[in-house]
């Protein structure tokens, strides 16, 4: 950690430090430190590696009121993430729902073009019934005319 004299340095135009394994360090960001967000160098080992533990702050220590507005703004990225999965829920079962939904009304519709055919069906075997009882009275009319043309004739 720098020393408080070295807040108005920046770092940022210094020279890439060379860590102790020789080689130039990846510049990382720590969001788990007291300054949320800020970089440091670090070797790219400095997590498994023993042999290296190069470790220097990329950034100078930045003021207090920074890191509260860090935290704020990772709090509000976090109720923002978890009103996300709460939206891609809510998205998921209206989808559910209207999955289902166009099921029912395919279902409905396809109860409905049977309930038409079927009544389709009905009428013209109606139809059919009145045509053949017609059929048969024109038939009776005719009988009956001649019975009585018969009757009538031969007496
Ligand atoms: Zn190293």
């Amino acid at each position: 950690m720098q020393g408080s004299s070295s807040i108005s340095l920046s770092s940022v135009d210094a020279p890439t430090p060379r860590c102790h394994c020789g080689v130039r360090p990846p510049i990382r960001t720590s969001w788990k430190c007291d300054y949320p967000g800020r970089r440091f160098y670090g070797c790219s080992g400095y997590r498994t590696s023993k042999k290296c533990s190069f470790f220097q702050w990329y950034n100078p220590e930045p003021p207090a009121r920074y890191s509260d507005v860090i935290r704020r703004l990772l709090e509000t990225n976090e109720g923002i993430r978890s009103e996300n999965t709460e939206l891609k829920k809510t998205r998921q079962e209206l989808l559910d729902e209207l999955r289902s939904l166009q099921q029912s009304l395919h279902e409905t519709r396809a109860d409905l073009e049977a309930a038409i055919s079927a009544s389709t069906a009905m009428e013209d075997n109606m139809l059919a019934s009145v045509a053949t009882t017609r059929r048969r009275g024109v038939l009776i009319t005719v009988l009956i005319s001649a019975i009585i043309l018969l009757v009538f004739y031969r007496s």
